[in-house]
């Protein structure tokens, strides 16, 4: 499955947030013989859609859609180097499908800034200097290597030419994410800077709701999205029953933690959606890529069903909800037929029909 690598500066908040990440623990109830490794955290994507399909079908069980986030100590200035973790972290960023990276906002005097202040655009800037320069060595490397080829085999010259033009951007200072590059003829150079990027930025508290702040921190980025929270206070709101950690939620003005924001625009950020299925037993999310069809959505409930793929009976979540229940639904005309070649739309509550 798809995962999204933790990144950042040391003391920036990255352990404070991925151990209360760990802590949302979705695994444990719905996915009991999951073996999880100590730096992954697996986190459940919250669908207020889920909650009222269970209601309309008398489900015994919700269970969400995930987000893996892996948790990637060791980039400092010279982590393209090569020096101390430098190595493993740039593995570890190759093994990730997309790169969050946590930024420090809070100001603690208390807990020490390795580059000795707290400057947002200059962490940031550290960090992508890191990771083009990855990028730069391997395509030093490869493009002789390419060009040789390219003289050989016609087919290897549109790699040679998307790597040309990749050093380029990255010489301009920007991630090739950033500049727009489609990561898809570059693939198999494995560039870090192709993959999404979107920013954590751990502010304190009572900036959370300054949107001017908020507003030129977004800009840094853009159009990567943001994300801001308090990783401090989203510690401290997983271990709290419901409404108290609503009041506290409430006191910051904010409607939502921020952890369950990181896992949807994280799993936005993949290019993933959700398909829904719902019965007595459970209603669940089930995860596809953004424009899998029908029998690709049906193969991640079970390969049989894929192979086996007859059609599938789909209503949108809202129309159903409106119609109250499946049957209405289907007496309204609203439940339509569809064959291998529709494309699915996120929110499809689905019933597959499959030969075996
Ligand atoms: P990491 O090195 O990026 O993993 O950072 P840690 O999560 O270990 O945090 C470093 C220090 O900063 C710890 O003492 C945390 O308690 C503190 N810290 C983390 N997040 C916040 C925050 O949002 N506000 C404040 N004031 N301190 C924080």
């Amino acid at each position: 499955s798809l995962t999204i690598g933790i990144v950042g500066l040391p003391n920036v908040g990255k352990s404070t947030l991925f151990n209360a990440l760990t802590k949302n623990d979705v695994l444990a109830a719905n996915y009991p013989f999951a073996t999880i490794e100590p730096n992954v955290g697996v986190v459940g994507v919250p669908d207020p859609r889920l909650a009222k399909l269970a209601e309309v079908f008398g489900s015994q069980k919700i269970i969400p859609a995930t987000v893996s986030f892996v948790d990637i100590a060791g980039i400092v200035r010279g982590a393209s180097e090569g020096q101390g973790l430098g190595n493993k972290f740039l593995a570890n960023i190759r093994e990730s499908d997309a790169i969050c990276q946590v930024i420090r906002v809070f100001t603690d005097p208390d807990v020490v800034h390795v580059e000795g202040k707290v400057s947002p655009a200059d962490d940031i800037e550290t960090i992508n200097t890191e990771l083009i320069l990855a990028d730069m060595q391997t395509l030093e490397k490869a493009i002789p290597r390419l060009e040789k080829e390219s003289r050989k085999e016609k087919d290897r010259k549109v790699l040679h030419d998307a790597a040309v033009a990749a050093q380029e951007v990255l010489n301009s200072g920007k991630t090739l994410f950033a500049a727009g590059v489609d990561a898809e003829p570059l693939r198999e150079l494995t560039l870090l800077t192709t993959k999404p990027f979107l920013y954590v930025f751990n502010v304190d508290a009572d900036e959370l709701a300054n949107t001017e702040v908020l507003d030129e921190l977004r800009a840094l980025v853009a159009p990567a999205e943001a994300i801001f929270l308090d990783a401090q206070t989203e510690s401290e709101l997983i271990e709290l029953p419901d409404d108290e950690a609503a009041e506290l939620l409430a006191s910051i003005g904010q409607d939502e933690p921020g952890l369950d924001q990181l896992a949807s625009v994280g799993f936005r950020t993949l290019g993933l959606q959700t398909y829904l299925t719902a019965g007595p037993k459970e209603s669940r999310a089930w995860t596809i890529p953004v424009g899998a069809t029908a029998p690709e959505a049906a193969g991640v409930i079970h390969t049989d069903f894929q192979r086996g793929f007859i059609k599938a009976e789909i209503v949108g979540f809202d129309q159903l909800m409106e119609a109250g229940s499946m049957a209405e639904a289907k007496s309204k005309g609203w439940v339509r037929i569809e064959g291998k070649d529709y494309v699915m739309a996120d929110g499809d509550v689905v019933e597959f029909r499959f030969n075996v």
